[in-house]
């Protein structure tokens, strides 16, 4: 249960703090300063007319506005100030980040490199507006924040490069949270100063999980969408389903982001213990610490195939380089406890090796292309009458570390031509894929017109290419 803030608060809106949660959870909305959204760093905004700021009933027209407003302010204001010098959104999203608060019927949301979508259902009697969680809303700032950040990552057919999007919109999700001292306070209690325990931080999305559980009981997790509290292993998503229960990990982006965001939990529950004092200013802290030690990383990190570990080294770097290795142990266990890093990975990743490697990482921007070869995939074998072109993880590695094998010592990672096949054959067996009426043959598999699509093939000057349309 939420707790009224400061109700001197001049201009104050309504706004949950981080999830209306599930329909018996009964929370209590908090007032918060009317936020400015046209404001620096990073302004945002939302289409459509400005209703009244009166909105005190969860459901309304002016409630979802303003809360939806608080969200991507907190959000905006967290990441901002962290950004490389002069990057904010992509240039095709313009100045301002703009959401569209409803889009029409389904349980979802996504970024499209011009904005936010949001969407709502009628669902056992109450309406679920997915622009209603602040958790939704700012792990889809986060897939904008990160889309500046690494933009080869929108178009790399990598099921890793893709699920590291999704953990990085639930870290998001979970940093942002933590810029609320009321959050904070009730996360320390709720976990009796444990950070890794599961709790109302570490459930995402806890509203439109029990939306989805009325529709399909297996497909998110028994309390929440995902939960960063988890145990999850990592493996190869080569070598994993393309689909499965939430109970069980798959290469189906959502799904493998569990992962990163089971270890960066840990490490950041670590990180906190090690302060000197656990109190509400010291997470304050930490979660900047720890804001500032991703984007470093997804900043200089290049698209290889065993990308969480890389992701993992270039972290273990920037804190060699922002906090002279203060979080290394921290940090180290975490990706070796998730198999992200293999104990020989990990241990590989010395003070002086990290110090020597790391020239350079922090404050670097990223580059528009990072020098990624292009594979031909054969389109007959998806029932389209032409062969396309995707774009292969081949950048070259800064650090030599991978994920654990199975038995002992560190996986051998897929080859970049095997990743990017094995993630278009994904996209078709889940029907994710516009295929132009031209380029269908009749033996055309892709998804039936009701599908929200992340991807199309889209003809250009070179040939038929697959190309990203969007991250759910
Ligand atoms: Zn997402």
């Amino acid at each position: 249960m939420r707790t009224l803030q400061n109700t001197q608060l001049t201009d104050p809106v309504w706004a949950w703090a981080d999830d209306p949660g599930h329909p018996k959870a009964k929370r209590t909305p908090m007032l918060c300063p009317r936020p400015d959204m046209a404001a620096g760093p990073m302004p945002v905004g939302i289409r459509g007319a400005v209703p009244s700021p009166e909105g005190d009933q969860p459901g309304s027209l002016e409630f979802r506005y303003w809360n939806l407003a608080a969200a991507l302010r907190r959000a905006a204001d967290y990441w901002g100030p962290l950004m490389p010098l002069g990057l904010a959104w992509r240039p095709e999203v313009g100045l301002a980040l703009h959401a569209t608060m409803d889009h029409g019927d389904d349980l979802n949301a996504y970024y499209d490199r011009t904005g936010l979508v949001f969407f709502h259902h009628a669902i056992s009697g109450m309406v679920v507006y997915s622009a209603e969680s602040p958790d939704v809303v700012c792990h889809e700032v986060g897939h904008a924040v990160l889309d500046s950040l690494q933009p080869g990552l929108w178009s790399v057919a990598s099921a890793e490069g893709a699920a590291f999007h999704e953990s990085f919109g639930d870290m998001s999700a979970i940093l942002c949270a933590l810029q609320l001292e009321s959050v904070r306070a009730e996360v320390i209690a709720e976990t009796l100063g444990d950070l890794s325990r599961t709790s109302t931080l570490s459930r995402i999305a806890e509203q439109l999980g029990w939306a989805i559980r009325e529709i399909n009981p297996a497909a998110v997790d028994p309390d929440c969408l995902r939960n960063a509290a988890n145990s999850f292993f990592y493996v190869d998503p080569v070598t994993l389903p393309s689909r499965g229960p939430a109970s069980r990990l798959c290469s189906e982006p959502h799904s493998f982001s569990r992962v990163f965001t089971g270890a960066f939990l840990r490490a950041l529950a670590g990180m906190w213990r090690q302060q000197g004092t656990t109190d509400t200013a010291s997470l304050a802290a930490v979660s900047v610490d720890m804001g500032r030690l991703l984007v470093a990383a997804v900043a200089a990190a290049p698209l290889v195939p065993g990308y969480f570990a890389q992701v993992a080294a270039h972290m273990l770097a920037a804190d060699s380089q922002l906090y002279q290795g203060r979080y290394g142990r921290r940090l180290r266990t975490a990706f070796v406890r998730y198999g992200i890093l293999a104990p020989t990975a990990a241990t590989s990743l010395t003070a002086d090796t990290l110090q020597r490697k790391s020239a350079g990482i922090v404050g670097a921007v990223p580059l528009e292309q990072p020098g990624l070869a292009m594979v031909t995939i054969p389109g007959e074998a998806y029932g389209l009458t032409h062969s396309f072109a995707v774009a292969a993880p081949t950048a070259a590695s800064r650090f030599s570390v991978a994920g654990a094998a199975l038995d002992v010592g560190a996986v051998t990672p897929s080859g970049a031509g095997l990743v990017a096949e094995s993630f278009v054959e994904d996209l078709f067996r889940r029907g994710r894929v516009a295929v132009p009426e031209n380029l269908r043959a009749d033996t055309d598999l892709s998804g039936d017109d009701e599908a929200l699509y992340t991807h199309e093939i889209m003809e250009d000057g070179a040939g038929p290419t697959l190309t990203r349309r969007l991250f759910d």
